[in-house]
Protein backbone atom coordinates (compact mmCIF):
# COMPACT_ATOMS: atom_id res chain seq x y z
CA UNK A 1 0.00 0.00 0.00
CA UNK A 2 1.74 3.33 -1.15
CA UNK A 3 2.59 5.94 1.67
CA UNK A 4 -0.57 8.93 1.49
CA UNK A 5 2.24 11.26 0.40
CA UNK A 6 2.71 8.91 -3.00
CA UNK A 7 -0.45 8.37 -2.63
CA UNK A 8 -1.68 11.80 -3.89
CA UNK A 9 1.59 11.99 -6.17
CA UNK A 10 -0.23 9.28 -8.29
CA UNK A 11 -3.53 11.09 -8.00
CA UNK A 12 -2.35 13.91 -8.96
CA UNK A 13 -0.39 12.23 -12.07
CA UNK A 14 -3.05 10.36 -13.22
CA UNK A 15 -6.38 12.63 -12.45
CA UNK A 16 -4.83 16.66 -13.15
CA UNK A 17 -1.86 16.20 -15.16
CA UNK A 18 -1.95 19.59 -16.68
CA UNK A 19 -1.74 21.08 -13.52
CA UNK A 20 0.56 18.79 -11.65
CA UNK A 21 3.92 20.10 -11.68
CA UNK A 22 7.47 19.30 -9.68
CA UNK A 23 9.63 21.97 -8.16
CA UNK A 24 13.33 21.31 -8.99
CA UNK A 25 14.41 21.32 -5.54
CA UNK A 26 12.06 17.97 -4.61
CA UNK A 27 13.56 16.24 -8.14
CA UNK A 28 17.10 17.19 -6.31
CA UNK A 29 15.99 15.53 -3.25
CA UNK A 30 14.76 12.70 -4.93
CA UNK A 31 17.69 12.77 -7.37
CA UNK A 32 19.78 12.88 -3.83
CA UNK A 33 21.91 15.56 -5.44
CA UNK A 34 22.36 19.16 -5.30
CA UNK A 35 20.50 22.18 -7.51
CA UNK A 36 21.92 25.06 -8.54
CA UNK A 37 21.01 28.27 -10.75
CA UNK A 38 22.63 29.81 -13.27
CA UNK A 39 21.60 32.83 -16.22
CA UNK A 40 19.59 35.18 -13.57
CA UNK A 41 17.82 31.95 -12.28
CA UNK A 42 16.87 30.64 -16.14
CA UNK A 43 18.72 28.02 -16.41
CA UNK A 44 18.71 25.53 -13.19
CA UNK A 45 20.52 22.56 -12.95
CA UNK A 46 20.48 19.54 -10.67
CA UNK A 47 23.69 17.53 -10.09
CA UNK A 48 23.80 13.88 -8.23
CA UNK A 49 26.78 11.24 -8.32
CA UNK A 50 24.70 9.66 -11.11
CA UNK A 51 23.34 11.93 -13.19
CA UNK A 52 23.11 15.95 -14.49
CA UNK A 53 19.31 17.42 -15.44
CA UNK A 54 19.42 20.56 -17.07
CA UNK A 55 16.26 22.72 -17.37
CA UNK A 56 15.62 26.50 -19.04
CA UNK A 57 13.11 28.59 -18.30
CA UNK A 58 9.98 28.02 -20.26
CA UNK A 59 11.53 25.24 -22.30
CA UNK A 60 10.07 21.53 -22.65
CA UNK A 61 13.76 20.39 -23.92
CA UNK A 62 15.15 19.20 -20.87
CA UNK A 63 19.11 17.91 -20.91
CA UNK A 64 19.62 14.68 -19.31
CA UNK A 65 23.27 13.52 -18.92
CA UNK A 66 24.07 15.98 -21.89
CA UNK A 67 21.46 14.84 -24.22
CA UNK A 68 18.52 16.72 -24.78
CA UNK A 69 15.15 14.86 -24.13
CA UNK A 70 12.06 16.65 -25.19
CA UNK A 71 8.95 16.51 -22.36
CA UNK A 72 5.58 17.62 -23.58
CA UNK A 73 5.25 20.98 -21.87
CA UNK A 74 7.57 23.78 -21.19
CA UNK A 75 9.10 24.43 -17.40
CA UNK A 76 6.69 26.58 -15.47
CA UNK A 77 7.32 28.83 -12.30
CA UNK A 78 9.72 31.56 -12.70
CA UNK A 79 13.36 32.16 -13.04
CA UNK A 80 15.06 30.91 -9.85
CA UNK A 81 11.97 28.77 -8.72
CA UNK A 82 11.20 26.14 -11.87
CA UNK A 83 8.81 23.47 -12.25
CA UNK A 84 8.39 20.46 -14.37
CA UNK A 85 5.34 18.92 -15.20
CA UNK A 86 4.29 16.41 -13.15
CA UNK A 87 3.96 14.43 -16.03
CA UNK A 88 7.04 14.39 -17.80
CA UNK A 89 8.82 13.97 -15.04
CA UNK A 90 6.99 11.05 -14.36
CA UNK A 91 7.04 9.37 -17.77
CA UNK A 92 9.83 11.13 -19.58
CA UNK A 93 12.72 11.63 -17.54
CA UNK A 94 12.02 9.80 -14.03
CA UNK A 95 12.20 5.97 -16.38
CA UNK A 96 15.47 7.42 -18.12
CA UNK A 97 17.31 7.48 -14.76
CA UNK A 98 16.20 4.10 -13.67
CA UNK A 99 16.49 1.88 -17.42
CA UNK A 100 14.42 -0.87 -17.92
CA UNK A 101 15.46 -4.77 -17.70
CA UNK A 102 16.15 -5.67 -21.70
CA UNK A 103 15.62 -9.52 -22.95
CA UNK A 104 18.19 -10.67 -24.00
CA UNK A 105 19.47 -9.28 -27.23
CA UNK A 106 19.32 -11.58 -30.40
CA UNK A 107 18.50 -9.65 -33.83
CA UNK A 108 18.10 -6.02 -34.68
CA UNK A 109 15.73 -4.78 -37.38
CA UNK A 110 17.12 -2.57 -39.66
CA UNK A 111 15.18 -0.35 -41.50
CA UNK A 112 16.79 1.94 -43.96
CA UNK A 113 14.10 4.50 -44.98
CA UNK A 114 12.90 4.68 -48.90
CA UNK A 115 13.65 2.91 -51.49
CA UNK A 116 13.11 2.20 -55.13
CA UNK A 117 10.81 4.92 -56.76
CA UNK A 118 10.82 6.41 -53.09
CA UNK A 119 14.22 8.33 -52.86
CA UNK A 120 13.26 10.38 -50.00
CA UNK A 121 15.30 13.73 -50.09
CA UNK A 122 17.24 14.54 -53.17
CA UNK A 123 19.88 17.19 -52.48
CA UNK A 124 22.01 17.64 -55.88
CA UNK A 125 24.41 14.25 -55.44
CA UNK A 126 23.28 13.22 -52.02
CA UNK A 127 19.94 10.90 -52.78
CA UNK A 128 18.31 9.91 -49.05
CA UNK A 129 17.36 6.27 -49.66
CA UNK A 130 21.06 5.50 -50.89
CA UNK A 131 22.85 7.10 -47.99
CA UNK A 132 20.49 5.05 -45.32
CA UNK A 133 20.80 2.18 -47.12
CA UNK A 134 24.99 2.16 -47.08
CA UNK A 135 24.34 3.13 -43.37
CA UNK A 136 22.04 0.40 -42.51
CA UNK A 137 24.83 -2.16 -44.24
CA UNK A 138 27.83 -0.41 -42.02
CA UNK A 139 25.50 -1.33 -38.83
CA UNK A 140 24.96 -4.83 -40.04
CA UNK A 141 28.68 -5.30 -40.18
CA UNK A 142 29.23 -3.55 -37.01
CA UNK A 143 26.50 -5.63 -35.42
CA UNK A 144 27.63 -8.73 -36.64
CA UNK A 145 31.02 -8.46 -35.70
CA UNK A 146 29.89 -7.94 -32.13
CA UNK A 147 27.67 -11.18 -32.57
CA UNK A 148 24.40 -9.25 -32.59
CA UNK A 149 22.06 -10.85 -35.56
CA UNK A 150 20.57 -8.56 -37.78
CA UNK A 151 17.49 -8.43 -40.37
CA UNK A 152 17.26 -5.53 -43.01
CA UNK A 153 14.02 -4.53 -44.27
CA UNK A 154 15.44 -3.91 -47.73
CA UNK A 155 19.12 -4.92 -48.94
CA UNK A 156 19.37 -3.43 -51.92
CA UNK A 157 17.53 -0.54 -53.96
CA UNK A 158 13.85 -1.75 -53.54
CA UNK A 159 10.77 0.06 -52.87
CA UNK A 160 9.22 -1.45 -49.40
CA UNK A 161 5.61 -0.23 -47.74
CA UNK A 162 6.16 1.29 -44.97
CA UNK A 163 2.99 -1.20 -43.42
CA UNK A 164 5.41 -3.85 -44.54
CA UNK A 165 8.62 -2.78 -42.77
CA UNK A 166 7.72 -3.68 -39.39
CA UNK A 167 6.32 -7.38 -39.88
CA UNK A 168 9.98 -7.86 -41.09
CA UNK A 169 11.43 -7.42 -37.88
CA UNK A 170 8.77 -8.71 -36.24
CA UNK A 171 10.74 -11.56 -35.00
CA UNK A 172 13.66 -8.74 -33.58
CA UNK A 173 14.42 -7.89 -30.69
CA UNK A 174 14.79 -4.12 -31.63
CA UNK A 175 14.11 -2.18 -35.17
CA UNK A 176 15.99 1.09 -35.92
CA UNK A 177 14.83 3.16 -38.68
CA UNK A 178 17.65 5.06 -40.50
CA UNK A 179 16.52 8.53 -42.16
CA UNK A 180 18.37 11.81 -43.33
CA UNK A 181 16.56 15.46 -42.79
CA UNK A 182 15.94 18.04 -44.97
CA UNK A 183 14.37 21.34 -43.87
CA UNK A 184 13.45 24.56 -45.96
CA UNK A 185 16.26 26.71 -43.98
CA UNK A 186 19.20 25.53 -44.76
CA UNK A 187 20.66 26.58 -41.82
CA UNK A 188 18.72 23.58 -39.96
CA UNK A 189 21.44 20.90 -38.68
CA UNK A 190 22.10 18.34 -36.39
CA UNK A 191 20.85 14.67 -35.29
CA UNK A 192 17.45 13.85 -33.93
CA UNK A 193 15.68 10.36 -32.46
CA UNK A 194 12.03 10.07 -32.25
CA UNK A 195 10.12 7.52 -30.74
CA UNK A 196 6.55 6.67 -30.23
CA UNK A 197 4.73 9.20 -27.91
CA UNK A 198 2.83 7.75 -25.15
CA UNK A 199 -0.84 7.46 -24.89
CA UNK A 200 -1.79 10.91 -24.19
CA UNK A 201 1.63 13.14 -25.15
CA UNK A 202 1.52 14.89 -28.80
CA UNK A 203 4.17 14.39 -31.11
CA UNK A 204 6.91 16.98 -30.34
CA UNK A 205 6.71 18.78 -33.91
CA UNK A 206 3.07 20.29 -32.65
CA UNK A 207 4.18 21.00 -28.98
CA UNK A 208 0.42 21.40 -27.86
CA UNK A 209 -2.00 20.42 -25.90
CA UNK A 210 -2.67 16.42 -26.82
CA UNK A 211 -5.78 16.35 -29.48
CA UNK A 212 -7.83 13.07 -29.78
CA UNK A 213 -5.48 11.45 -32.12
CA UNK A 214 -3.35 11.17 -29.14
CA UNK A 215 -5.63 9.25 -26.91
CA UNK A 216 -5.35 6.00 -28.83
CA UNK A 217 -2.73 3.67 -27.62
CA UNK A 218 -0.75 1.93 -30.58
CA UNK A 219 0.46 -1.98 -30.40
CA UNK A 220 4.01 -0.72 -29.49
CA UNK A 221 2.94 1.34 -26.67
CA UNK A 222 3.70 -1.79 -24.73
CA UNK A 223 7.21 -0.99 -25.37
CA UNK A 224 7.17 2.95 -24.00
CA UNK A 225 9.78 2.45 -21.41
CA UNK A 226 12.09 0.32 -23.60
CA UNK A 227 11.44 2.82 -26.56
CA UNK A 228 12.52 6.32 -24.98
CA UNK A 229 15.85 4.23 -23.53
CA UNK A 230 16.65 3.48 -26.72
CA UNK A 231 16.02 6.73 -28.25
CA UNK A 232 18.24 8.00 -25.55
CA UNK A 233 21.22 5.41 -26.35
CA UNK A 234 21.09 6.01 -29.65
CA UNK A 235 20.99 9.69 -29.35
CA UNK A 236 23.80 9.74 -26.93
CA UNK A 237 26.03 8.14 -29.13
CA UNK A 238 25.06 9.81 -32.25
CA UNK A 239 25.83 13.52 -30.63
CA UNK A 240 28.82 12.10 -28.84
CA UNK A 241 30.56 9.99 -31.86
CA UNK A 242 29.36 13.05 -34.71
CA UNK A 243 29.96 16.05 -32.33
CA UNK A 244 26.98 17.91 -34.42
CA UNK A 245 24.08 19.73 -33.14
CA UNK A 246 21.88 17.40 -30.65
CA UNK A 247 18.14 18.18 -31.57
CA UNK A 248 17.00 15.69 -29.08
CA UNK A 249 14.80 12.66 -28.47
CA UNK A 250 11.73 13.41 -29.57
CA UNK A 251 8.29 11.54 -30.02
CA UNK A 252 6.77 10.94 -33.11
CA UNK A 253 3.81 9.16 -34.31
CA UNK A 254 5.40 7.56 -37.91
CA UNK A 255 3.34 4.03 -39.28
CA UNK A 256 7.10 2.07 -38.55
CA UNK A 257 7.03 2.99 -34.89
CA UNK A 258 3.38 2.81 -34.04
CA UNK A 259 3.03 -1.00 -35.60
CA UNK A 260 6.64 -1.98 -34.31
CA UNK A 261 6.80 -5.59 -32.78
CA UNK A 262 9.75 -4.55 -30.66
CA UNK A 263 11.51 -1.41 -29.29
CA UNK A 264 11.99 0.84 -31.53
CA UNK A 265 13.92 4.24 -33.00
CA UNK A 266 13.79 6.54 -35.42
CA UNK A 267 16.71 8.16 -36.49
CA UNK A 268 17.13 11.49 -38.35
CA UNK A 269 21.30 11.43 -39.09
CA UNK A 270 21.83 14.83 -40.63
CA UNK A 271 20.46 17.38 -42.80
CA UNK A 272 20.75 17.01 -46.49
CA UNK A 273 19.74 20.35 -47.04
CA UNK A 274 22.49 21.99 -44.79
CA UNK A 275 25.84 22.43 -46.80
CA UNK A 276 28.34 21.47 -44.65
CA UNK A 277 26.51 18.28 -42.96
CA UNK A 278 25.28 17.30 -46.53
CA UNK A 279 28.76 16.95 -47.13
CA UNK A 280 29.52 15.09 -44.66
CA UNK A 281 27.07 12.68 -45.02
CA UNK A 282 28.10 12.16 -48.28
CA UNK A 283 31.44 10.64 -47.27
CA UNK A 284 32.16 7.38 -46.22
CA UNK A 285 33.92 8.05 -43.52
CA UNK A 286 31.01 9.81 -42.07
CA UNK A 287 28.20 7.29 -42.51
CA UNK A 288 30.92 4.95 -40.85
CA UNK A 289 31.05 7.25 -37.75
CA UNK A 290 27.33 7.20 -38.22
CA UNK A 291 26.61 3.35 -37.96
CA UNK A 292 28.84 2.76 -35.31
CA UNK A 293 26.93 5.48 -33.74
CA UNK A 294 24.06 3.36 -33.57
CA UNK A 295 25.96 0.07 -32.57
CA UNK A 296 27.23 1.56 -29.76
CA UNK A 297 23.95 2.86 -28.85
CA UNK A 298 22.31 -0.56 -29.45
CA UNK A 299 25.12 -2.04 -27.24
CA UNK A 300 24.69 0.01 -24.18
CA UNK A 301 20.94 -0.24 -24.42
CA UNK A 302 21.80 -3.84 -24.30
CA UNK A 303 24.76 -3.51 -21.16
CA UNK A 304 22.76 -1.10 -19.03
CA UNK A 305 19.56 -3.21 -19.10
CA UNK A 306 20.81 -6.62 -18.38
CA UNK A 307 22.85 -5.42 -15.33
ZN1 LIG B 1 13.37 9.92 -44.77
Amino acid sequence: MPSRPFFFLFLALFVGQQSFSIGLSEIASRCGGTLTYEQDGRVGIVRSKDCSLVFRHNSACHRLNGVSVYGQCPTGGGPGALTVDGADWARVLAPLLTPPAVAPLRRVCIDAGHGGHDSGTVQGQLVEKNLTLDIALRLQRLLRERNIGSILTRSGDSFVALERRPEIGSSCDLFISIHCNAADAPMASGVETYVLPQKGMASTARMDKPGAQDQHSCPNNRCDEHNLWLGYCLQRQLIGITGVKDRGVRRGRFLVLKAAHCPAALVECGFLTNGEEGRRLGTEEYREAIARALCQGICHYDAVGRR
